[in-house]
């Protein structure tokens, strides 16, 4: 579990973001190291649970509100010889944005060479560049 902060109407259970680096208003926020620092920008992290705690924002004019986030799973394509439930690998990609299905072959929240572990396997995917790859939920690993 971590902590950060969101802008009060986005401070719901469920909801999902990319992290960011902050803005230059940020640097200098006595809230800098909660809002900023305790998320890793390009990963995404979705809400599950909001505190009933506000502070005041340069950035957002309704404040921000206290929020506990995990690293979210991950909706991504891979090669079948590597899909198998509970197996981990290293993520590597080979498509591009002209793809349908980029969102998976090409996924937010995993880059190249970052650790994964599988949680499902689902469909097969008629990625144009890959063959014999399918969707899958995955974990990114420490
Ligand atoms: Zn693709």
């Amino acid at each position: 579990m971590i902590l950060t902060l969101l802008p009060k109407n986005l401070a719901k259970p469920g909801f999902s973001f990319v992290a960011g680096k902050g803005d230059n208003e940020c640097k200098g926020c006595r809230f800098y190291k909660t809002c900023v620092d305790n998320l890793k920008p390009g990963r995404i992290y979705t809400v599950s649970s909001v505190r009933n705690i506000e502070h005041p924002c340069k950035i957002h004019d309704s404040g921000v509100k206290i929020v506990e986030v995990n690293e979210s799973q991950i909706e991504a394509a891979i090669p079948k010889k590597f899909a198998i439930e509970g197996a981990t690998g290293v993520f590597s990609f080979s498509c591009n944005e002209r793809c349908q299905y980029h969102d998976f072959c090409i996924p937010d929240g995993i880059k190249i060479g970052d650790k994964f572990h599988i949680i499902t396997i689902k469909e097969k995917i008629e990625c144009p560049l890959n063959n014999n790859i399918l969707r899958v939920t995955l974990k990114r690993k420490d």
